[in-house]
This record gives C-alpha cells, structure tokens and sequence, in this order.
C-alpha cells in the first residue's frame, strides 16, 4: 500500500447533494452532527448549529417530531450556515411538514415508518423538491418482520435487507436520491452491515456507531468502527454519536479526518513523547498547556513536546517544529533540526511564537533566521550532559535486574 499520500482509496459511490454539500464520488468526507435541542426552540438551536458549523460540522440534524419542531425548521432553515436534516421517525406527516419548512434532507428510520403508502408519498415529494432521504437503519429500531425472520436478532444481512426494501418502495416512484446507513451499537456489526451494504448498492454511505455513549468509551467505540470502515474505503459522511455536548462529536469527526489524511488539517497536530525515566520536564503538562495555547487557531502545522533532547528530536524529526528538553531549558528544532535554546518556562510561549513565524515566513526563513550552531552546541552539551548522567539505562532497568539476580 501507498502509505506517501497518508490517505486511503475510497470505494467508488454515486453522488448526491445536501443543500449545497455533496456527499459521495469524489466529495471530501462531510462531518454531521445532531442537535440535542428542542427545535421549538429556535434561537436555542440555531445558537447550536452555529457551534456545530465552527467545530468543522458540514451538515446537521434535527427532529422533526411534531408541528412545532416543523414550525421551528421553517425559522432555523433560512438562518443556518449549514444545511439542515430533519430527523423523522414515527410519523410520515412530519417528513411532509419539514419538507414545507424548506430542509435540504430527510432522514428516514425505515422501521418506524412501515406503511408502503407513507414511505412512497415522502419518496414523491421528496423528488418534486429535489430533497434527498437518508435511509437510517438502526439495529435498535430494526423492523419487527425482519427481526422475526432473521431468528429474533439484529443482524447484518437484516439491516441491509431492511435498507434495501426501503430502496425498493422508492425505486417504485422513480426517487433515487438516497444516501444510506446501517448503525448499531455494537462495532462488529455495524461494521459487518457496511461492509455488506457496500457491497449490495453504490449509494453512498452515512457512517456511525449508534448510541456509542460517554467519554471517553463512546468516543473508542465510534472511532473503532467509523476508522475501521473509512481504511476500507468506505463511507462518504461520518457522524459521531456521543453522549456529550454535540461540538465534541463535530471535533471527534474532524479529528478521525484529519488524522487519517481525508480531510485537510485546519490546528495544530499536537505529538508528544509518552515520557520515560529520561524526561527531563513534566510532558503531559507542558504538552495540555501548549494544546490550550493553539487552542483553535488555524495552524496547520504538526508540534511536538518531547521529554528529553536525547531522542526527542529525532524521534520527531518529521515534525514542523518542536521543543525537547534539555538540563532545566528547552531545544526548540524545525524539522529535526536545534535552532534555539529556550528557558523552561518560557517553552511553550517559544513554540507559538515560531509556529506563528513559519505560518507567515516558512520553514526555510525560519531556519535562517536561527542560531544553528550554537543551538547545535548547547543541544549536544545537554544531551551528552544527560547521557553522562544517565546513561544508556534512563530507567535504570539493568541495575535492577542485576539486583534481582543476586536475589
Ligand atoms: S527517550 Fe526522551 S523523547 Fe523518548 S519517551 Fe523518553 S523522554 Fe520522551
């Protein structure tokens, strides 16, 4: 496998368009998050989309489940930043009223909406306006028929089954602008029902781990199957479904992105050393503070904390700049390399004052603009300084086997 483009080839799907966002074939990976709002409320829930659009959220959902909630649509549409799905479970006149409301797609739970003429009028209505519908499979809500016939479980073969007799009924008034998912709580099967349903259609795929829970298990679990299926190629929107404050799974998603080479990096990419018996600083400490000191500035650039100036550098060497450290000072380097000594204190300061450097000047300025050598000497006194110190053996683990020999 080609690991220089840090990507991964995706399965080829057909596309089709969420308000002005397209999902599926060639269109980077959206990120979608849910309100947790009544949509009654409209400031309420506008102030959330608003959050959820700066946090990296390209589409978003609400419930539409009743005539308030629609009434509410019809004020938040015209006023989002971000397209707007209405959530629809048990009743198909919702799916109507949120369509008059002017939202940009639907989602469906096939196994709460059974009647074939309900599901069909929403497919009609929904191509008149030109709406996509999301099928939303969903383990816990699968339709009873299925669940009987599948020997009373929620499998993967009934979960696509049940998207396909969706497909079906809208094959049946010509509508075919449907994206799809097959969630579950549980990671194996989701990701088992993917992988089939991918297999089955080219519609493309909406990606989540149901009910996935709190932090920081919801967040294991949602990325287990969300990454799992994205190395695959397969997926063209994710959505994060965490007991928390929606904003975290809009950061968990472009995160999962951004870490996985599919979407392009918009913070810093924080890396820190572990630690060890050689660090010289608290790593964990410095590194949350330098987190909190880049915050959610645009910095495209990858950081690094390190705990000593042994390896640190090195180990690093790829990173755009980073701080390892030294006897009681820091060794800030660019791309592997010393270029100035800082006081301890004064380490993470250093580090957004240079990243801010190399965002206007570059990397080659900012090397220029260095003291090489006599970074360089006072990187190699510390580091020889340490391993005089040290030794080899930072943890000291050769002594105590020799102890524990002479037991
Ligand atoms: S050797 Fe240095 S850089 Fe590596 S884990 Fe230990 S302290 Fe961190």
């Amino acid at each position: 496998m080609d690991t220089s483009s840090n990507s991964f080839p995706r399965r080829v799907t057909r596309q089709i368009h969420v308000g002005d966002v397209a999902v599926g074939g060639d269109a980077p990976i959206s990120i979608q998050s849910m309100t947790t709002t009544k949509t009654s409320d409209v400031e309420g829930t506008l102030q959330q989309i608003y959050a959820l659009a700066a946090a990296g959220c390209d589409i978003v959902r609400c419930t539409c489940n009743d005539t308030a909630a629609a009434e509410g649509l019809a004020r938040i549409v015209p006023r989002s930043p971000v397209p707007i799905i209405a959530d629809i479970h048990h009743q198909y006149r919702m799916a109507l009223a949120a369509l008059e409301a002017g939202v940009e797609g639907l989602r469906l739970n096939p196994g709460n909406i059974r009647k074939p003429e309900h599901i069909k009028a929403v497919a009609s209505e929904c191509k008149d306006r030109g709406i996509p519908i999301r099928i939303g499979v969903n383990g816990g809500s699968l339709d009873p028929e299925l669940y009987e016939k599948y020997g009373g479980k929620v499998t993967p073969e009934a979960m696509v089954e049940s998207a396909m007799i969706e497909l079906a009924f809208f094959d049946e008034v010509g509508f075919d602008d449907v994206k799809i998912s097959v969630k579950a709580s549980s990671v194996p099967l989701m990701i088992e029902a993917y992988r089939q349903l991918s297999a089955a259609t080219d519609h493309p795929l909406h990606l989540g781990v149901t009910e996935a829970g709190p932090l920081p298990g919801g967040m294991v679990k949602a990325t287990a199957g969300i990454a799992t299926l994205l190395a695959e190629g397969i997926g063209d929107t994710i959505r994060y479904s965490l007991t928390a404050d929606p904003v975290e799974e809009a950061k968990a998603g472009r995160m999962l992105l951004e870490a996985m080479g599919l979407r392009e990096r918009k913070n810093v990419d924080l890396i820190a050393c572990p630690s060890c018996g050689r660090a010289e600083i608290d790593v964990i400490k410095v590194a949350e503070e330098a987190l909190v000191a880049f915050g959610e500035r645009e910095i495209p650039l990858q950081v690094a904390v390190m705990g000593c100036v042994v390896n640190g550098p090195g180990e690093a060497r790829d990173a755009d700049l980073g701080i390892a450290a030294g006897n009681k000072r820091g060794h800030l380097f660019i791309k592997g390399t010393n270029v100035a000594v800082i006081p301890e204190d004064e380490m993470v300061d250093a580090l957004v004052e240079w990243a801010d450097f190399i965002m206007e000047h570059g990397v080659d300025r900012a090397l220029a603009k260095a003291d090489l050598t006599a970074a360089k000497i006072a990187a190699e006194a510390d580091r020889d300084a340490l391993l005089i110190e040290q030794g080899d053996d930072a943890n000291h683990s050769e002594s105590k086997v020799d102890l524990i020999r002479k037991i």
